[in-house]
């Protein structure tokens, strides 16, 4: 009963008559921010009234869990079990964003309404992350359709409410809810491609590592007349420190924060040729900036990289005549797992010492998220790949992690998952800033690249149970 060709085929017409565009604007028109407060009902909104009786009607058993973390946001969870002997996919999104951020949006646009102007959607959450779940959703209930209500395969759910906080109260809830979370893979969307036409799938993503760097020298500024020239400037030694850190083309000089091994074979194999672009104009890909060697994929995808947050010493909008008392830098390092967090600001220390930087503190140390990499060659990235090009007639590229954060070593630690992500957005996208949008031909390509997937999960030729 049903064909792969019937399933992309009501997946295509789904998308191509308007529906799911019709679908994604009541998603948007929610405003579901987890970053401003007076929106917490708007979180269960999400929930309770859109996602839930969607998943209802295919036939999945929900439930919406309170976060275990007081004062974030509830986490729905699904379940649809046709045959435990069949492949189980554990799909995961978010349904919170960002702040709206109104009074920033360009004329005619607003955070909570879908616009189409030309090849884009615009509105909060297109493309981090409602669009992107929706679209798998959608593209499942395509096949349900085709096969007659039958899948092939079972699937759960978890769909947080936080983040876009950092994932608070994830970890805790996996953990508690493993056995009933297990899974042959997770499959799921967030994220850019790595360019806007090439279908991408990242088996992992960088973890993101923060602290700051404090130059604390005296109580209160003194007359920059009178001490100018005969005490330390703290701002200047601040700058110092980081010109050690990292020299005037972005190498980093702390090389212990590096892969001690340089990138490794395979995932240099996976991005020989990997193209990187699409930003629209937001930056530009510095030739002579970052590691001398690297390809721009390397660099990003490959190695870690350093980056001041912000900075400041004195107050610049409201300066005085003195030589300010102290200053600080918030700094970040996105990091693959080839390196270990732990280490970081011990080599800092060291790094520091060595340049004779003792004045300069390292403080408030932070891992935000942990780096996870499934092997780019896993039976299952391999599966998903040859699913995605049989539906899209394109080359898919695999990348060994995305370059931005996503809480995937959640499921790795404790649901043991192989990640299979497939990112619908792409990097000008604008998300977690004003006219964030999705691209609308990526956006069709992929709902139909998951109509195939679902549509392969309940033919023969999947990954045996591990
Ligand atoms: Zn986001």
């Amino acid at each position: 009963m049903g064909t792969r060709e019937g399933a992309l085929g009501r997946a295509a017409a789904f998308f191509d008559e308007g529906r799911f565009k019709a679908l994604l604007a009541d998603l948007v028109a929610i405003p579901s921010t987890a970053q401003e407060a007076g929106f917490e009902a708007e979180l269960d909104r999400y929930l309770q009234g859109a996602i839930r009786p969607w998943l209802e009607r295919m036939g999945f058993v929900v439930a919406v869990h309170p976060n275990p973390l007081p004062g974030f946001g509830p986490i729905l969870t699904a379940s649809r079990i046709e045959d435990p002997a069949r492949p189980t996919v554990l799909l995961y999104g978010h349904g919170d964003t960002v702040r709206g951020l109104d009074e920033q949006w360009r004329a005619g646009l607003a955070p909570w309404r879908l616009v189409e102007e030309g090849d884009r959607w615009y509105g909060r959450g297109t493309a981090d992350n409602k669009g992107q779940h929706a679209l798998n959703l959608a593209a499942l209930e395509a096949v349900l359709a085709e096969r007659g209500g039958r899948l092939g395969c079972n699937v759960k759910i978890v769909l947080e409410m936080a983040e876009e906080r950092g994932s608070k109260g994830l970890r805790e809830f996996v953990a508690a809810h493993a056995r009933d979370l297990a899974a042959d893979v997770l499959i799921a969307s967030d994220g850019p491609r790595v360019a806007p036409g090439v279908p991408t799938i990242a088996t992992g993503t960088r973890g993101t590592y923060h602290f700051d760097l404090a130059v604390r020298l005296r109580e209160g500024g003194v007359h920059s007349g009178h001490w100018g020239g005969l005490t330390i400037d703290p701002a200047v030694r601040l700058a110092h420190a980081l010109a050690a850190i990292m020299d005037p083309h972005g190498r980093i000089l702390v090389r212990d924060w590096l892969p001690a091994n340089g990138v490794p074979a395979a995932v240099r194999g996976v991005l020989s040729g990997c193209p990187v672009g699409g930003g629209e104009g937001a930056a530009t890909i510095d030739a002579g900036w970052g590691e001398p060697g690297l390809s721009p994929a390397e660099k990003i995808y490959g190695w870690n990289s350093f980056i001041v947050l912000a900075m400041v010493s004195g107050r610049p909008e409201n300066p005085v005549n003195a030589v300010a008392p102290d200053a600080r830098a918030h700094c970040q390092i996105r990091y693959t797992v080839d390196t270990d967090p732990a280490g970081f600001v011990p080599a800092l220390r060291r790094h520091l010492d060595a340049q004779g930087f003792g004045d300069v503190a390292v403080e408030n140390a932070f891992l935000r998220m942990a780096a996870s990499r499934t092997a780019p060659d896993h039976p299952w990235v391999r599966w998903a790949q040859d699913s995605m090009q049989r539906s899209l007639g394109k080359h898919v590229q695999i990348i060994p992690n995305s370059s931005g954060g996503l809480p995937g070593d959640v499921f790795v630690d404790h649901l043991g998952v192989p990640l299979v992500w497939v990112p619908h957005s792409y990097n000008g996208c604008k998300q977690h800033g004003p006219d964030e949008h999705l691209l609308i031909e990526p956006a069709r390509e992929g709902l139909l690249a998951f109509a195939g997937m679902w549509w392969d999960l309940g033919e023969q030729g999947t990954p045996p149970h591990q």
